[in-house]
């Protein structure tokens, strides 16, 4: 894939699993060239490689995104390998759930290190090229969780972080062409969902069926749910729509 073609491309952190995944398969099946940029490398490579079986343009990258270094040396990549970035997808997360008691100073600092240090030098380093095209989509995701969870202030702090980030992007980017929204999923069945349901010592069922009582749509949503809102969010048709926090839960709010 040395040419760069004129599809756009698209960079997704955090994009060999989950709701990254889908997501970066929704952008493919749009049209773009897909960066998938993940620590786990085997994943990221098969993800990129289902990409590419499926008809699409995508390639892997090992990245941690909470090292300055590795992130500017990514973009550097991606330029050479793709073309500049034109869409950037913050989704890349973990938890280290614990009451505030319980809590460690790296559980804390772990969380804030991949949301919110990892979105702002992804976000920093990605944005100018969309700056020199005019153009650019930048979606982070944050959480229903981020109006405050049970056992979750790290995560908390940092999804909320996600949302007063994105629309200070907005503000600051509006005049280069550059929209920058957030997208809050509520309870979506990922690898992540599971893991909480093992926090709390409960089988996967009896979560689901405790859960799901308190969501409108009556069901847990799925990583194509949320993908849908970032496909719309990153393309055309939302080039009036920035600053905004899409929540994508069924009607679920904490
Ligand atoms: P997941 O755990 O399935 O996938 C997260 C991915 O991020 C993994 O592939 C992991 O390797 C990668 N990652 C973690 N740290 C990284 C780092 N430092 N550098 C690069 N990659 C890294 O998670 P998911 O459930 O798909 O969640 C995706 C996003 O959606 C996260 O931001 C999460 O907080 C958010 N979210 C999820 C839910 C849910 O119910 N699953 C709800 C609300 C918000």
């Amino acid at each position: 894939m040395s040419e760069h073609d004129t599809a756009r491309v698209a960079v997704i952190t955090g994009g060999a699993q989950g709701i990254g995944q889908a997501i970066a398969r929704r952008l493919s099946a749009d049209g773009l060239t897909i960066a998938i940029v993940d620590l786990d490398a085997d994943a990221a490579t098969a993800a990129a490689g289902a990409i590419v079986d499926a008809g699409g343009r995508a390639r892997a990258y090992a990245v941690d995104i909470t090292q300055e270094d590795a992130v500017e040396s990514l973009r550097a990549e991606v330029a050479a390998d793709l073309g500049p970035a034109d869409v950037l997808v913050n989704n890349a997360g973990i938890t280290r759930d614990n009451l505030l008691f319980k809590m460690t100073t790296v559980d804390w600092d772990s969380v804030m290190g991949v949301h919110l240090r990892g979105a702002f030098l992804m976000s920093r380093a990605f944005h100018s090229g969309m700056r020199e095209k005019g153009w650019g989509r930048i979606v982070s995701l944050s959480s229903t969780s981020a109006d405050g969870n049970r056992g979750q202030g790290n995560y908390s702090a940092a999804k909320a972080g996600i949302v007063g980030f994105t629309k200070t992007l907005a503000k600051e980017l509006g005049r280069f062409g550059i929209t920058a929204n957030a997208v809050s999923p509520g309870f979506i069945d990922t690898r992540m969902l599971r893991a909480t349901a093992e926090r709390l010592g409960i089988s996967f069922g009896e979560f689901t069926d405790r859960s799901v009582e308190g969501i409108p749509a009556r069901r847990f949503g799925t990583p194509d749910d949320v993908a849908s809102a970032v496909s719309f969010l990153a393309g055309d048709a939302a080039s009036y729509i920035t600053g905004e926090n899409i929540h994508v839960s069924g009607g679920f709010h904490e």
